[in-house]
């Protein structure tokens, strides 16, 4: 028989590195809570739809990665539907704002939320079919101030400090500015006539690009066409007074908190729904992302609650890509930590086994972490396995379970010593 495989794409997670995720994910959450940020899950499929007028039916992400499929119904009470694993999370909160009304409460919304995501794109180091993302909207009525460029830099300023929590080093700060949705017409135009004389120079991708969606030109990585993309009109030069204001307050607040960032005029980002703020963090090449080297991605999309149907919602938000910081995490530092138990628990024959489980249970009811071997094992390859998971090895023969008086050894030191019940936890933590 053939043996089964995780699916191309998706890949098993397991321990130790599923403790990095954790202490990723505990900082993380540490993080967002000094920044008053409430945990938001949504449902990891919705209604096609949402993504078609959320994402962008022209983006690359709706119109060739995602997993959608025909719902058939189960009861005439239900009608068949299509739907989809979400490639993002972003449209699945704003649904959620919109259904649930978060915006009567006239309250500024500070959401977070961290799951899988599911793209169907061609497999490589750092990305992947189901991936994780860690992301954070920030949306409300604009009389909660949602639009104010203080919660875009005030976004910025958080991400910098997860970045330096997690020991992330190097980061970049790439930021942009889109315009709003009609300074993006007009550049959208200006782009058009600049690349019709030359796009028959480009590759076949930015020549197709050119015609069907001219902005993501900008994002093209062709070795070849770098000159002539640079020599494209640029952004900045078509905002309109209100998002020039909002971008110079945005970098002025930066300045002022010291985040250091590069102004790049050609990341307009894949989603449509993006409008004035725009950024990615990324690290510098052979730091474990390769060519995939954006660790995160976000901006602000003042028109999305409305596309969805919902009541005016500015908001801001990014999504950080959790397996390539976890690659950019390994990469960057040599340590291999793989933390150890407090006690291996060696039952020195069968009888002792139950004696042994309910010793451990009190040390563990008291905070520490156990293991238990088995009566079976020569003492020898008792020591073996505890020297590999645990600091300490607690023998229990049988006159140490008559007696209450254990012998430890502690594997760092060598030393080995009789200790009281009553002192073994207390003993241990040392
Ligand atoms: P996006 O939702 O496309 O703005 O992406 C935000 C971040 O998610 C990116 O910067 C990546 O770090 C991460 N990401 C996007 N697609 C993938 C993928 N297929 N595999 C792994 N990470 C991804």
């Amino acid at each position: 028989m053939s043996t089964l495989k995780a699916v191309r794409g998706t890949r098993d997670l397991l321990p130790p590195e599923t403790d990095l995720w954790n202490r990723v994910e505990a900082t993380a959450r540490a993080v967002f809570a000094r920044y008053g940020f409430g945990e938001i899950r949504t449902p990891i499929f919705e209604a096609t739809e949402l993504f078609a007028r959320g994402v962008g039916e022209e983006t690359d992400i709706v119109s060739k990665e995602m997993y959608t499929w025909e719902d058939r119904a189960r009861a005439a009470s239900e009608k068949a539907q299509s739907l989809t694993l979400r490639p993002e999370n972003t449209a699945g909160v704003v649904r959620a704002y919109i259904e649930h009304k978060l915006g009567d409460t006239g309250n500024l919304q500070k959401l977070f939320y961290i799951g899988p995501q599911f793209r169907r794109e061609r497999p490589q180091r750092g990305r992947y079919r189901q991936f994780w993302q860690i992301g954070v909207e920030v949306l409300g009525p604009v009389s909660s101030g949602a639009e104010s460029p203080i919660r875009d830099a005030e976004v910025l300023e958080m991400l910098a400090s997860l970045l330096d929590e997690l020991g992330i080093r190097n980061w970049q700060l790439q930021l942009n500015s889109v315009g709003s949705s009609t300074d993006r017409p007009r550049y959208i135009a200006a782009l058009r006539e600049a690349l019709a004389p030359v796009k028959h120079l480009m590759c076949e991708d930015n020549q197709r690009r050119a015609e069907t969606n001219p902005l993501r030109v900008l994002d093209s990585k062709d070795p070849n066409d770098q000159e002539l993309i640079n020599n494209l009109p640029k952004i900045a030069d078509f905002l309109d007074e209100a998002s020039t204001a909002h971008f110079a307050q945005v970098r002025e607040a930066l300045d002022a908190c010291g985040v250091p960032y590069t102004v790049n005029p050609r990341l307009v980002r894949g989603l449509d729904y993006y409008t004035r703020t725009t950024f990615e963090f990324t690290v510098p090449d052979g730091q474990g992302l390769g060519t995939q080297n954006a660790l995160l991605g976000g901006g602000r999309y003042d028109g999305l609650s409305e596309m969805l149907g919902g009541p005016r919602a500015p908001g801001i938000g990014f999504a950080i890509g959790e397996d390539r910081l976890i690659l950019t995490l390994q990469a960057q530092s040599a340590e291999t930590t793989t933390t150890k138990l407090d006690a291996y628990i060696a039952p020195l024959g069968i009888p002792q086994n139950a004696a042994a489980l309910a010793l451990a249970r009190e040390l563990r009811r008291a905070g520490l972490s156990v293991e238990v071997g088995d009566g079976s094992f020569r003492v020898k390859k008792s020591f073996e396995a505890a020297d590999k998971v645990a600091r300490h090895i607690v023998l229990l023969g049988e006159d140490e379970v008559s007696t209450g008086i254990l012998t430890v050894k502690t594997f760092a030191t060598g030393e080995q010593v009789k200790v009281d019940k009553s002192t073994l936890a207390s003993h241990l933590r040392t």
